[in-house]
């Protein structure tokens, strides 16, 4: 933590005239000095496919940019695979799972998922901050959260993997055989050690697509991979955009797709493999409703609330983007968000001190200002907080729009980032209607001091997480997934694994 002998008077607050509102905190009054995290993230200039155990270029020769949102300079150039080279990698898939890994008995198999953790925590600090430079979050999120969420994965998962009896009991299981997936940019070390330990715990083997702008990360996953002595064609990873993806998810070799990302690209996924019989997973997109209560203990639920939408530029499925809350304290409510927004510190996504980094990129930035600028448009209170933004980079300022009605652009659609809608409600019965009033049923929120209403929203609410007086909390051990347009399927836990095999 900066201390305040490092702290000088905030300019912003110098140029504001009159004494600062009483509820005014802290943060507000100062300004930090640039505390940058300074890890080498062992950036190679090139990054090849990874397929059978092997960095291999293109077939070909292709390559595409991987750039900083931060800044928009050129981090490195990854391979463009093409549909050959998704071949290649099924087939190194194929022979690893027939040639041994699938038949190998899970305690060996433990021995190496345990391994990569270990070797993940080894390097945490660079993998920190090579998911920051590549994606734009703040580096306390990628070093407090990313990167130890990611090892915790594959330490839970082997742990599983000698107790594959236990995942269905009674039962015997077997794993499905070679398994494709295709994540999002917005937890890519993460989302890939989400779809890749279960899988790996069960027996299956792996053809893996990054999403196109955030797929550092996860080759050098692959580096660690090697070094654990994993076998060839285990894991395999593929980079490009939307079209290898789809060559992922409709190559004929998968027993199984696992897909996150939108909801309609989710859709045509689900389209194209209709009349297979393979297994599918889907985690998609989300609208989250975070209910506050009147008798909710009010600053812990605005800490709570900026979390829940704030945290990783709002780039987060689940995150709380709707925020209900109840008539009677709706005015403090937003008079306390104001000032804790105005107190966050946006920028630099490699400072300790960022609370808010960067969008992911150009294209994110843009739908995220369009879908405001249409709240703007039908009449939404708009608040923004007054910070200074960088001049290179893509980002934008936390955002609230209060007055907003059900049936408002920013209250119905998934934006993706750091924008809140807040609705009002009077009694407990409306704020489950509203909030199940969506396509989605990701996440919820309930803030609130009486443990039976808790009780009674995490039953009615129509979401697959429900998380009381708290928001974003996760751990491998609780399974994930939605309930209508957010998905099926779930992510962690026993219900995870069994995603991942058949029952025999
Ligand atoms: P997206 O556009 O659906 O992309 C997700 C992945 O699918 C990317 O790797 C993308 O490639 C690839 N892709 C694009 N078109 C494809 C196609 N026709 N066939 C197969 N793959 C294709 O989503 P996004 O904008 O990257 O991510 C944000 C979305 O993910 C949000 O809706 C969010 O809610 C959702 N999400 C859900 C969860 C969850 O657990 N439910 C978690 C995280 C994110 P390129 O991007 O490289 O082109
Ligand atoms: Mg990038």
């Amino acid at each position: 933590m900066p201390t305040l002998t490092a702290a000088k008077k905030s300019p912003r607050l110098a140029a504001r005239s009159g004494r600062p509102a009483p509820e005014l905190i802290f943060g507000d009054l100062w300004e930090f000095d640039p505390a940058p995290e300074s890890a080498d993230p062992k950036l190679k200039a090139r990054y090849e496919l990874f397929i059978d155990g092997k960095f291999v270029a293109p077939k070909g020769g292709k390559y595409f940019d991987s750039i900083n949102p931060a800044n928009e300079q050129k981090l490195a150039e990854i391979a463009l695979a093409g549909p050959a080279d998704v071949d290649a990698a099924y087939a190194a898939a194929r022979r690893a799972y027939d040639g041994g890994w699938g038949k190998m008995p899970g305690r060996e198999r433990a021995k190496y998922l345990y391994r990569i953790a270990r070797l993940l925590q080894d390097r945490a600090r660079e993998f920190a901050v090579a998911e920051t430079l590549d994606g734009g979050k703040p580096i306390k999120e990628s070093r407090d959260f990313d990167v130890p969420m990611a090892a915790a994965h594959f330490f839970y998962h082997a742990g599983w993997a000698d107790k594959l009896d236990y995942v269905a009991p009674g039962r015997k299981v077997a794993p499905l055989g070679v398994v494709g997936q295709v994540i999002p940019w917005n937890f890519p070390l993460l989302m890939c050690a989400w779809k890749l330990a279960p899988a790996l715990a069960m027996g299956n083997t792996v053809v893996l697509k990054p999403a196109e702008t955030t797929s550092i990360t996860a080759l050098k996953l692959a580096e660690i991979f090697q070094d654990a002595g994993l076998p060839p064609g285990v894991v395999n990873f593929v980079t490009g955009a939307g079209e290898v993806g789809a060559a992922v998810m409709n190559h004929a070799t998968p027993a199984k797709i696992a897909f996150t990302g939108s909801t309609e690209v989710g859709k045509i996924i689900m389209r194209g493999l209709a009349g297979t019989d393979k297994k599918m997973t889907m985690e998609l997109g989300g609208k989250a409703a975070n209910i506050v209560f009147d008798d909710a203990p009010l600053d812990q639920a605005v800490e709570g609330i900026v979390n829940g939408i704030f945290f990783n530029q709002g780039h987060v499925c689940c995150a709380g983007s709707r925020l209900l809350v109840q008539e009677s304290v709706a005015g403090k409510v937003l008079a306390k968000l104001k000032n804790r927004i105005r107190t966050l510190r946006v920028g630099d996504p490699l400072d300790k001190n960022t609370d808010i980094g960067a969008i992911n990129s150009r294209e994110q930035l843009d739908k995220i200002t369009a879908l405001v600028a249409a709240g703007v448009k039908e009449g939404g209170g708009m608040f923004q907080s007054p910070c200074t933004l960088p001049t290179k980079g893509f980002y934008f300022r936390p955002t609230l729009f209060s007055g907003v009605s059900m049936s408002s652009t920013v209250a119905r659609e998934e934006i993706f980032g750091p924008v809140l809608s807040i609705l009002t409600f009077r009694t407990v019965d409306e704020a489950i209607e509203k909030a199940n009033n969506t396509a989605y049923g990701l996440s919820a929120g309930v803030w609130t001091d009486k443990g039976s209403r808790i009780l009674k929203m995490s039953t009615e609410l129509k979401a697959g997480v429900v998380w009381a007086n708290t928001y974003n909390k996760f751990d491998p051990t609780s399974p994930f997934g939605g309930y209508k347009e957010s998905g099926f399927g779930r992510e962690g836990g026993r219900q995870g694994l069994l995603d991942y095999c058949k029952l025999v």
